[in-house]
């Protein structure tokens, strides 16, 4: 068997979604016991850093070309299908971030391959990926069977990331054969990249999210503090991101971003299916909302029924409270 994983990088480093993605891959050929093992990263990016990111078994390509200094859909999606097929995967994984929503029916419409979106994965009885996907927006979960010879997943994030599986870095190869040529078309008009001094909420281990039961922009000051005092980010659910406190980077969900942090406080959020769709890789989750009949209780570890304003500050005081005890 041939694993391919994409390995994202951002600011000349990787994300660290992808190389979730890639110890896990690691341990699904260990449980297969003979697979290849591939990576590819896009890019201008040291060989350096991803030979000190990535461990286990394998090769990772580095494809840098001029044609990849701007996001042109159809141009990566090439050049990732066209070095996967040279390697002969069969199975190609990429994390289920914006990017990858773009880009991988691109890919498997290349490879012929059949596409498992968002997916937890396991290894079946004889080794082989076995993809569980959320469909009708997380309310059932299926087992997708690939009947085509090449499948191509995305993995939604998980809590418990995968531990690297050894401690030897791999081989890290130049891939310039592979870049395409560029025709200078790009269906993409414009990159506006915001910069912050935010985490991103997709890679924080602690998230303290608000609905519309915030009660407005300037109630979000309650759980920023509290978020700031746990070390984590604030994110939001959609109703809060349409009456505009919160921009729509924070908003969690079906149509916003699957995030996977250890802790998920979700405050004054009902727990409509399509927010919970973008939880289910979260650890222990705690609600905190004034009607104790909210559907969030039925996916909370913990509960607190009360208000926001009365709730979230005595949690703040609490937790600063403990670390200086610490
Ligand atoms: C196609 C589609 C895609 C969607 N995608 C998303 C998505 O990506 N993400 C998403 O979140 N939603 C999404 N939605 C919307 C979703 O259906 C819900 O409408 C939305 O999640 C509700 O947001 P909310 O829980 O903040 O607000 P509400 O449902 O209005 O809930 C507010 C909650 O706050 C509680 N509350 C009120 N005041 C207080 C207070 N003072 N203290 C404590 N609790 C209080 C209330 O009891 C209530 O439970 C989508 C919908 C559709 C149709």
């Amino acid at each position: 068997m041939t694993y391919f994983v994409l390995l994202e990088q951002r600011n000349a480093t990787l994300s660290e979604v992808s190389l979730d993605v890639w110890n896990a891959v690691q341990h699904l050929a260990a449980d297969a016991g003979c697979a290849e093992i591939y990576g590819v990263v896009i890019g201008d990016i040291d060989d350096g850093v991803v030979s000190s990111l990535c461990y286990g078994n394998g090769q990772v390509y580095v494809l840098r070309d001029k044609a990849f200094d701007r996001y042109a859909p159809s141009v990566y999606a090439q050049a990732i299908a066209e070095l996967a097929a040279e390697t002969g995967a069969e199975h190609v994984f990429l994390a289920a971030t914006a990017r990858v929503r773009d880009l991988a029916p691109r890919i498997a419409m290349r490879l012929g391959a059949a596409l498992v979106s968002d997916c937890a994965l396991k290894a079946d009885d004889q080794g082989f990926p076995k993809a569980t996907t959320a469909l009708y927006a997380g309310s059932v979960r299926a087992v997708a069977h690939v009947r085509t010879e090449i499948a191509v997943y995305t993995l939604g994030a998980q809590a418990n990331r995968s531990a690297r599986i050894s401690s030897s870095p791999v081989e890290v190869r130049n891939a310039d054969a592979f870049c395409p040529e560029f025709s200078g078309w790009n269906p993409l008009l414009e990159e506006v990249r915001y910069f912050t001094a935010r985490r991103d909420i997709s890679e924080s281990d602690i998230i303290v999210a608000g609905g519309r039961g915030v009660g407005g922009r300037d109630n979000f000051v309650l759980l920023e503090s509290l978020a700031e005092a746990l070390g984590g980010v604030v994110g939001a659910s959609r109703s809060a991101v349409d009456e505009g406190w919160r921009p729509h980077a924070d908003q969690i969900g079906q149509t916003g971003k699957s995030v996977a942090p250890k802790l998920y406080i979700a405050c004054g959020i009902s727990g409509a299916v399509q927010h919970l769709a973008g939880i289910s890789g979260a650890g222990i989750v705690v609600a905190i909302n004034r009607d104790r009949e909210a559907p969030i209780f039925s996916a909370a570890d913990y509960g607190v029924v009360g208000t926001i304003e009365e709730v979230v500050p005595r949690l703040d005081s609490a937790v600063r409270s403990f670390q200086r005890l610490k």
